[in-house]
């Protein structure tokens, strides 16, 4: 070993714990937040560190408690009126200033639109590593780094990176990719308070207003009963089959890439590696064949259902109960079937 490579190992040995970003906004948790403190509490078992949250914002400090209840140990926080409201570069220096100050190994936050901007921030200024869209972590066992395990290649492979030389290890995971852990008793842990060091005449990003987006807000990610549609549907006014569907089990539509790049469904229904992934009670997939891209977005899902009419679709390999047949006549029959047994007790949420 060269001395400066043990000189490196040196400074790299001075990261320890496993922190997870706690993303809120006007004091509500994204519950990405919650599912990392899931599995970075196994990654800290597994690498002999401690498990924290890291939280900013305004106001927030009610929030510590429920980051305990989920398994962390210790909570940073910092709390100031320029936190409010997310902007970039308060975000970037509060994290890259507590990085710097309690040398993390391992900084995992949520895939979101928020996550996705911080983290790249944050990676960037500090000059480390950060995978994004990671579906699996864990840590080597021989060489304790974290193996970030991601799809590559249009989703083809599944690539596991690494990051050997700098810390701390960042990487985002998806919003119900990991399994949402079950709260744990009230627990108690330690608070450290930090100040940002920032006055808003610093800050060059003003937010003027924040302003509700308008219409039928669709959130496939937290639908419990999802009927999604692909090509096999043949048109927009099919679609038509599937929402009655739904609506007799109070799910919500969603749809492969191929029927909203057909125009059938907006891409805010879009389930898979480019849309949403979504972790149902029930998806139900029609006319929809199966192609890798669509199954990294929803093959965690407790049950689900293809229909289709060939019997080699590859749906049907991750599929609990497979129907072979025209979605024609297996879906009315369905809903229909549906209708009589919950008379009407299901709500319409389409
Ligand atoms: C980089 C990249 C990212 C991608 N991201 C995504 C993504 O996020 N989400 C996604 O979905 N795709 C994505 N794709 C596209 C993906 O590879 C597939 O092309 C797409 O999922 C196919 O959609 P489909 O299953 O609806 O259509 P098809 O593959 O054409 O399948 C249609 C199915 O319908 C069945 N069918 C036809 N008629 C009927 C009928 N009457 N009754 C029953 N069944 C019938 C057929 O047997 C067939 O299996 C991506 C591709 C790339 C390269």
């Amino acid at each position: 070993m060269c001395a400066t490579e043990a000189k490196n190992n040196a400074e790299l040995s001075e990261y320890k714990d496993v922190w997870v970003f706690i993303e809120q906004a006007q004091g509500e948790v994204a519950p990405v937040s919650w599912e990392l403190l899931g599995v970075g509490k196994k990654l800290a078992e597994q690498s002999g560190g401690r498990l924290a949250g890291v939280l900013l914002g305004h106001e927030v400090g009610n929030l510590t408690q429920e980051i305990f209840d989920y398994g962390a140990e210790l909570v940073y926080v910092i709390d100031e009126p320029v936190l409010r409201d997310y902007r970039t570069g308060p975000y970037a220096k509060g994290l890259v200033d507590l990085v710097q100050k309690y040398k993390p190994e391992i900084f995992l936050m949520g895939a979101t639109t928020l996550g996705r901007d911080l983290s790249g921030a944050v990676a960037t200024t500090l000059e480390t590593g950060l995978t994004a869209d990671c579906t699996e972590l864990s840590i080597d066992p021989g060489t304790r780094l974290l193996l970030q395990t991601r799809p590559a290649f249009g989703g083809n492979i599944l690539a596991t990176i690494v990051c050997k030389n700098h810390r701390p290890q960042m990487a985002t995971v998806r919003p119900r990719v990991m399994p949402m852990p079950e709260k744990g008793q009230v627990r108690k842990g330690e608070v450290i308070k930090e100040k940002l060091g920032l006055k808003e005449e610093d800050i060059r990003t003003k937010i003027i207003q924040l302003v509700q987006e308008k219409g039928a807000a669709v959130y496939l990610d937290k639908a419990e009963i999802i009927v999604a549609g692909g090509r096999g549907i043949g048109s927009k006014e099919n679609f038509k089959i599937l929402e009655e569907l739904a609506g007799v089990l109070g799910g919500t539509l969603g749809a492969s890439r191929a029927a909203v790049e057909a125009g059938w469904l907006g891409l805010e229904y879009q389930v898979g590696q480019t849309g949403l992934t979504v972790r149902p009670k029930v998806y139900f997939a029609i006319g929809i064949s199966g192609a890798i891209q669509h199954l990294v977005g929803m093959q965690t899902s407790d049950v689900i259902v293809a229909i289709n009419k060939d019997p080699e679709a590859p749906i049907f390999k991750v599929a609990t109960f497979g129907i072979v047949g025209d979605y024609m006549e297996v879906v009315p029959a369905l809903t229909e079937e549906f209708r009589q047994k919950l008379n009407g007790t299901a709500g319409r949420e389409v």
